[in-house]
């Protein structure tokens, strides 16, 4: 009697369910922006990666628009045969300019941007060495590229020390794959650290910027910047659909890593080039981060006005260490996160619940953007503590 082979799946569900793991899409109506209509309700948007409120400038649709123009809808094959264009170098100079890096190569999305580079960079003789909390593009980079893979506890540079004076000395090449920002806590790497432990033991350091291009830094340049460890030889790999509202995704460093991976790296070979709007539309953005650091300005204004609020008003919120404009509180369970979402949608908040897998303990996660106001702040903290008593924190 054969069974049938997709019946695992609504088990699978099912247990899914259980869990108060179950994860579904939610409709937003309209452009990007502080506010947004979620379902119908109109909420205030502390869910978004829009940091700087540049999705829905003016600026940049126009720049995605005057590039339809120009190239159509699409860049037609590979960057290698069809794909290529103008407007691709303009974006890769002008990110490798703002890095400080000999070169840069954009990808169509950060997640391919890991897996194209680290999948490049080390085979089944390496190891690489990544840090517990770091993104799943990391991980499955480091999965897919055959190198033994040792994880070491989040920001923990004693074990990651032991680690490569046991290890290092059997592999040929070795990685170290961090995120700067952790997309789920807002902590920051401890990167200067890193960076001497890399060359103590000869190992290549591949940073991902994804939370902190246009964020962090004096000019907005990331995280590097922001520990003054610009021009140290390193592999930053960052996206350009966060503070830089497009989409796709990128690598800065030398010359010869870039060189190297339009020759290695599969998910820049054979994948169709960006598409003119979305390049255009970063290209844009890039400028807007050079050219207006009062962005950047305001959303640590509104990072700062939060954090003092929430230690006035709420002092036993359990936050989470944060030196970004993520911010995060604890729940005991999967199931009093839900609930707190909930809560927050109600009251016209959207933070979502964060949940495993994603994170190993549930959390409500805060997002500020540069585009929030004192009143939109106010109104979080105010409904935050009408629902303190409700659920457990
Ligand atoms: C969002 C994110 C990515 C993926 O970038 P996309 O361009 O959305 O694919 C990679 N790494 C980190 C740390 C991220 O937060």
């Amino acid at each position: 009697m054969p069974t049938d082979p997709y019946a695992w799946l609504e088990h699978s569900l099912a247990t899914i369910h259980r869990a108060d793991w179950y994860r579904s899409v939610q409709t937003i109506h309209g452009r990007p922006s502080a506010t947004v209509i979620l379902a119908g309700q109109k909420v205030i948007n502390f869910a978004s990666n829009d940091y700087l409120g540049l999705t829905g400038d003016e600026r940049l649709m126009a720049a995605a628009t005057a590039a339809i123009a120009e190239f159509g809808t699409g860049s037609t094959g590979s960057r290698l045969l069809s794909g290529h264009r103008e407007l691709h170098r303009d974006l890769e100079e002008a990110i490798a300019f703002t890095k400080q890096t000999e070169d840069a190569l954009v990808f169509s999305s950060g997640y391919l941007a890991n897996l194209g580079t680290i999948t490049a960079l080390v085979g089944k003789r390496d190891l690489i060495l990544s840090d517990q909390y770091n993104h799943s593009s990391l991980k499955n980079g480091a999965i897919l590229s055959g190198a033994a893979v040792v994880e070491y506890p989040h920001c923990d540079l004693a074990v990651l020390k032991i680690q490569l004076n046991l290890q290092r000395q059997n592999y040929r090449r070795c990685l170290i794959l961090t995120d700067t920002v952790f997309s789920m806590d807002g902590d920051l790497c401890p990167l200067p650290a890193l960076l001497d432990l890399a060359d103590e033991f000869s190992c290549m350091l591949l940073v991902d910027e994804a939370h902190a291009t246009g964020v962090l830094g004096k000019t907005g340049a990331g995280c590097v910047e922001h520990f003054g460890c610009t021009g140290k030889q390193l592999i930053q790999v960052g996206t350009l659909s966060k503070a830089l509202g497009s989409l796709g995704g990128y690598v800065a460093g030398s010359s010869a890593l870039i060189d190297f991976l339009q020759n290695r790296a599969p998910t820049w070979i054979y994948t169709t080039g960006l598409s003119p709007a979305d390049t255009a539309a970063a290209l844009a953005a890039i400028k807007i981060v050079q050219q207006e650091p009062q962005r950047r300005a305001r959303l640590w204004q509104n990072v700062h006005y939060l954090k003092n609020l929430l230690q006035q008003q709420l002092p036993n919120l359990k936050l989470l260490p944060s030196e970004s404009p993520i911010l995060c509180f604890q729940l005991p369970s999967a199931t009093d996160a839900l609930k707190a979402g909930k809560q927050l949608r109600d009251a016209g908040i959207f933070a979502p619940a964060i949940r495993p897998p994603t994170v190993p303990t549930s959390r409500i996660r805060i997002s500020l953007m540069a585009t929030h106001e004192a009143a939109h702040i106010n109104k979080l903290v105010a409904v935050l503590k009408d629902i303190s008593s409700l659920i457990r924190f």
